[in-house]
């Protein structure tokens, strides 16, 4: 690929964050558009963390692997600044940094997350930036036998899909190995579990849970008065248990200078454009689409990065967004793998198997990202 001062084209374009979506975006970028666009990218970490491993940290699996963002950069010939995106002014199409720079741009993508929000303060609530130091503690009591009884919850709106079931999954098969009493408990709104997969996923990963011994309540929401204690509704039920963990609330980053959807999102289209803001593309955690997974970040990132390739005169037809989302379910055991096509937020067409169902066969299932990583690993990087 051809390194970033190597490129005297003049589409610019911006890219705010260093995530699945940032990365993926750029990568598509440079496939789809060549030389005629110049990338920046706007990323306040010096690391591209692969968030959805950190679910093992607390079972002492080790840290996610973390990746330097210059090397992904200059591979994907982009110039990285390591600053935060501020605000945008989409009319005079400048991005502004934290650093108090402004940006002119061609195109500009942001790809910023969510913001992590704790929903119920006397819970263990999941923080990927620090999922060992949450948990670790907990599954050393769930192995020694001082906890025996525990709630995994998930708060009204559903945020990340897999890793309440995967921790729920995996520290029952520690208290297993470790000849350990537990009971499990995972409280969710959804309908059944992993609904977002289908039916045909989701009852077999609800058969999985039976196996494991875990109850699933469906259809739920919770309070969590104390830390022993979960009301579970409708219903008032009240449970009994030693401790809760719980998903967080996701927010969007409520971008100055852009229309905001509820709860802070970024409102876009089929085409990962800015809903009212011409040449603003977002993707991934940040925008209002309802599904908060890698997968359908780098998804939403290649539409986008086909629109603005188009939009720099690249020879590409760009694609509506028609999600499939696909999720490695970690178990303790052997992973199980789920592929489904959405619609309406609902699968339509579902699939589960212990072999893997896409290739490479990461967590995160992206186009480009997914084999640039597997190439990097390949390499010891
Ligand atoms: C524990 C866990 C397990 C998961 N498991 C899976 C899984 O198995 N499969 C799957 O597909 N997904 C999984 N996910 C979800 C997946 O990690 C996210 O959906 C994905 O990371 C979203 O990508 P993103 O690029 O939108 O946001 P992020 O990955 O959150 O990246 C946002 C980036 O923006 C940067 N940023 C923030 N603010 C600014 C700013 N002002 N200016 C510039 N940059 C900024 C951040 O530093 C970060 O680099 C999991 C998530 C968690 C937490």
């Amino acid at each position: 690929m051809p390194s970033a001062d190597e490129h005297d084209e003049d589409f610019r374009v911006v890219i705010a964050g260093g995530g699945v979506a940032a990365l993926e975006g750029a990568l598509a970028l440079r496939d789809l558009a060549g030389d005629r666009v110049a990338i920046e990218m706007l990323a306040p970490s010096a690391e591209f963390v692969y968030r959805p491993m950190a679910v093992r940290e607390p079972f002492a699996y080790g840290p996610a692997h973390r990746y330097p963002l210059a090397d992904i950069a200059r591979d994907a010939g982009v110039t990285l600044r390591q600053e935060g995106f501020a605000w945008v002014d989409a009319p005079s199409r400048t991005a502004h940094t934290d650093a108090g720079e402004a940006l002119s741009y061609d195109a500009l993508l942001l790809a910023l997350g969510a913001r992590i929000q704790t929903r119920y303060p006397h819970a263990h609530t999941v923080d990927d930036r620090h999922l060992d130091d949450i948990l670790h503690g907990l599954v050393q009591d769930v192995e020694a036998g001082y906890v025996t009884r525990l709630a995994f919850v998930v708060p009204g709106r559903m945020g990340w899909q897999l890793p309440i079931y995967e921790l729920a999954l995996m520290t029952m098969a520690r208290a297993y190995e470790a000849g350990s009493r537990l009971s499990v408990t995972i409280v969710t709104p959804e309908e059944a579990p992993l609904a977002i997969f289908g039916i045909g996923a989701s009852q077999a990963v609800a058969e999985l849970l039976r196996e494991s011994a875990i109850r699933v309540i469906t259809s739920a929401y919770v309070e969590v008065p104390q830390w022993d204690t979960v009301i579970v509704n409708p219903g008032d039920r009240h449970l009994e248990v030693d401790r809760v963990v719980a998903l967080p609330e996701l927010f969007g980053p409520a971008v100055r200078g852009l229309p905001v959807a509820e709860h802070g999102f970024i409102p876009i289209d089929q085409h990962s454009n800015v809903r009212g803001a011409e040449r603003v593309y977002a993707a991934g955690d940040a925008t209002d689409f309802a599904i908060k997974h890698g997968g359908i970040a780098a998804q939403q990132a290649d539409v986008a990065a086909e629109a603005i390739a188009a939009l720099a005169g690249a020879p590409v037809q760009p694609q509506q967004f028609t999600p499939t989302i696909y999720g490695m379910l970690l178990t303790g055991g052997q992973p199980r793998y789920l592929r489904a096509r959405i619609t309406g937020g609902h699968g339509f067409s579902s699939e589960v198997s212990k072999d893997p169902l896409w290739t490479p066969p990461r967590k995160i299932a992206a186009r480009y990202l997914a084999p640039y990583l597997e190439a990097l690993d390949a390499k010891g990087a």
